[in-house]
């Protein structure tokens, strides 16, 4: 999609978490939301329908098809993409901008087309992969979370095999062993004015 730079973002630092699929960057979202409410997490906007225990506004924004579209053909996306061929996911481009303006540390967390896209257009941000310990954990946490279909299921682990290799254009990696240890260790990253060389 269309790619304008956004650098205005007044000194404070976007992060950008991903990583494969069922490796936990919900619950490491989730558990910074809960013990670091200084750290501003983006909501995103989705296609998809609720889970039980989701709310509208506080985990996504749950839109129409045609809400979604607009969204994004009005640039109101920072980035968007279909993730596992099932739902749209995006980006609302201005709380960003808005966050990054005040000052105030932002999280995003969404898959690896959706990084890309902001790397194309804030190539100041951290960009963070999320790993799994091993292969073997990542199929167990993604069949034990029971929240799939079997064919969805096997969506995601096709997904999951070529987002591994995607570790390589990140900016560092956190290997979620534990979740409280790889919130901590985000949460200092987020915190930190440079990585890699970046300023
Ligand atoms: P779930 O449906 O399990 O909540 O999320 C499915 C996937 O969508 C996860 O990999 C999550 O990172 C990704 N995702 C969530 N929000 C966004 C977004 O705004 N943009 C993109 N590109 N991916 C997202």
């Amino acid at each position: 999609a269309g790619a304008t730079a956004d650098r205005s973002t007044g000194g404070a630092r976007l992060t950008v978490l991903a990583g494969p699929t069922a490796v936990g960057k919900g619950t490491v979202a989730a558990e910074i939301r809960e013990r670091f409410p200084d750290i501003w997490i983006s909501v995103s906007a989705t296609t998809r329908k609720p889970r039980p225990g989701e709310v509208h506004g506080v985990h996504y924004l749950f839109v129409s098809d045609e809400e979604f579209d607009r969204m994004a053909a009005d640039g109101e996306l920072l980035e968007w993409a279909v993730v596992h061929n099932l739902a749209k996911y995006g980006t609302p481009r201005q709380p960003v901008l808005d966050k990054l303006a005040e000052g105030r540390p932002a999280l995003l967390e969404i898959d690896l087309q959706g990084a890309r896209q902001v790397r194309e257009r804030m190539p100041e941000a951290h960009f963070v992969f999320l790993a799994p310990p091993s292969w073997d954990e990542l199929v167990s946490r993604l069949v034990g979370r029971g929240t799939e279909t079997a064919e969805e299921r096997e969506r995601r682990l096709e997904t999951a095999v070529v987002e591994l290799e995607a570790e390589k254009e990140f900016d560092v990696t956190i290997v979620n062993a534990s979740v409280r240890e790889a919130a901590d260790e985000l949460v200092k990253l987020i915190r930190s004015p440079s990585i890699s060389g970046k300023s």
